[in-house]
């Protein structure tokens, strides 16, 4: 038989060495570690009695509440692969996860059912329903996970698992084709946990950490979820990021890491003009998304503390670079690979192999080639896609699709990702380069670069910009100061001046859809 190592243990060990401990608090009340591993029982009681067992597949629709965790763990408790799906997908998105995932069961939070009902019901996917009153569900005719809860006897403890085995499949949110399932194993992500925890953050047991990150993505799943509970810290739980509120929420539970996109970050600096009150943060972390140099400093001046900006993706679950809690962080960079874990950059050009760039001698800064990715973090897959995974992995290699340097000191560098950036005239333009200098620019206090297709010059570059508060920014002034400060094949030759940015809902900048509104406003 196997042992107790599964991302279940997290929870069960946690509550069972610190069951007084609070694990989270939501609508200002705080549950116990001790509380949540027992409703955790009890729904795993309920979906055992549903027939999961090891390797089925319980796919969740819920947002970043108590139920969150209670359904995650309870499925992977049974020894069953959680499918979390993207809270913004439609029915048809859904339906189309249900049936690749070959879900066994889906768990709706009472707010997606409209989207998630008519989904299971085409997929012929059993739909429970939890946050949901007695009485609509009896209307709606569906079945609450509480009542089946109360009523199923709660397991005593999680199974043993084979610590290779699929604990969670991760969907990528699909914007360059059909989305893909990620399967990653127990032991991925568990070093994931033990390995941040150990080199890279200096995360304690009385810390308070930000629980606004979507738990479905992997970020959140991990760098908050996962390694706050393996840790025995407390999470402040916030279904949607409202900048304010996340400030208030934060100022009242003394919340003391931040981890977050930098979206987040550009929101909280805007926030913090509007009141005086500051958590008493004692770091922060930043993934998911370059954060501009001018950003970090904004939200370090504004909150006294330290930003550790971070690079990985769902299919790496999801760390791969860090700048630690330990040594002093490197402005622009994403610091260097987590141990047990190689990042190299390799040609970009070459398709069917992976070709490494030769190292950089001592002192240099490293070619810029596609950033490629080995070790213990990777997903087992794609899941049922043998052509894709085969794509992604070349030679044990992962292909990111970002480009980036490596130095001589092992320090990372993100560029941009091969597919954002803008080739005008021939010309390279890299979006984040440009998006770097826009936000040193007065009065911006979010920006974003992309290319909009252009009959000459193949794609011009344009800006989207949100001024902070009160901040008039003239958009043909931005171009001016542009043109002074970057060279002139990649200045943006259009700025839209905009009150907000399509962000996804992890707060990532939507540039696809920027640039599919603007090439259609042209015309
Ligand atoms: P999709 O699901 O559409 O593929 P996605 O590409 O955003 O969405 P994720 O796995 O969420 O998928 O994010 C990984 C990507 O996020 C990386 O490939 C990289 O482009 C970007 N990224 C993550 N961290 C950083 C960072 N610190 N700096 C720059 N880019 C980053």
């Amino acid at each position: 038989g196997y042992g107790t190592l599964s991302i279940a243990s997290i929870l069960a060990e946690t509550a069972r060495r610190f069951p007084e401990r609070t694990a989270l608090y939501f609508l200002g009340r705080p549950t116990t570690y001790g509380e949540l591993w027992d409703r955790t029982r009890a729904y795993a009681g309920a979906l055992a009695a549903r027939g999961i067992g090891p390797g089925s597949r319980v796919a969740m629709i819920v947002p970043n509440v108590p139920d969150f965790p209670r359904v995650y763990y309870a499925a992977l408790a049974l020894g069953a692969v959680v499918v979390p799906v993207h809270l913004l997908f439609r029915a048809d998105e859904i339906e189309f996860v249900l049936r690749d995932a070959e879900a066994d069961v889906v768990v709706a939070a009472a707010p997606m059912l409209a989207e998630a009902a008519p989904a299971a019901a085409r997929a012929g996917v059993p739909l429970l329903t939890v946050l949901m009153p007695e009485d609509a569900a009896r209307q709606a005719g569906v079945a609450r996970l509480e009542d089946e809860a109360a009523a199923a006897t709660p397991i005593e403890r999680h199974v043993g698992v084979n610590p290779l085995a699929a604990a969670t499949i991760l969907y990528t949110s699909g914007t360059t084709g059909t989305p893909k399932g990620a399967v990653g194993s127990h032991l991925a992500m568990v070093e994931q946990v033990h390995c941040s925890l150990i080199d890279s953050f200096d995360l304690r047991p009385d810390d308070v950490v930000y629980g606004g990150l979507p738990f479905f993505h992997s970020f959140g799943q991990m760098a908050v979820l996962n390694m706050a509970f393996r840790r025995g810290a407390s999470i402040v739980l916030l279904p949607k990021f409202d900048p304010d509120e996340a400030l208030e929420l934060l100022v009242t539970h003394g919340a003391t890491v931040f981890t977050a996109v930098p979206t987040n970050f550009a929101g909280m600096v805007e926030a913090a003009r509007r009141t005086a009150a500051r958590p008493p943060l004692r770091y922060a972390v930043s993934g998911g998304a370059a954060l501009p140099v001018a950003l970090l400093e904004a939200f370090e001046e504004a909150f006294g503390a330290q930003v550790h900006e971070g690079y990985g993706l769902t299919e790496t679950s999801p760390s791969c670079t860090f700048n630690v809690t330990s040594e002093p962080i490197r402005p622009g960079t994403v610091g260097r690979s987590m141990w047990g874990v190689d990042v190299a950059v390799a040609v970009a050009e070459v398709e069917d192999r992976v070709e490494l760039l030769p190292p950089p001698a001592p002192g240099e800064a490293g070619e810029l080639g596609e950033i490629v990715v080995r070790g213990h973090n990777l997903m087992k897959g794609y899941l049922g896609r043998p052509d894709a995974s085969a794509a992604a992995v070349v030679d044990g290699w992962f292909r990111t699709g970002d480009l980036g340097t490596v130095d001589a000191d092992g320090i990372v560098t993100v560029v941009d990702r091969k597919k954002d950036m803008i080739i005008r005239n021939g010309y390279n333009v890299y979006p984040t380069e440009v998006e770097a200098v826009l936000a040193r620019y007065p009065g911006v206090a979010l920006a974003a670069v992309f290319g909009v297709p252009d009959e000459v010059r193949g794609q011009e570059v344009h800006a989207a910009l949100v001024p902070s508060d009160g901040a008039d920014v003239d958009p043909d002034a931005v171009i001016a100061w542009m043109k002074e400060h970057v060279a002139a094949y990649k200045y943006p030759r259009v700025v839209h001046v905009s009150d907000e940015l399509p962000l996804g809902p992890s707060g990532k900048v939507l540039k696809r859809e920027l640039s599919a509104r603007y090439a259609a406003s042209a015309g």
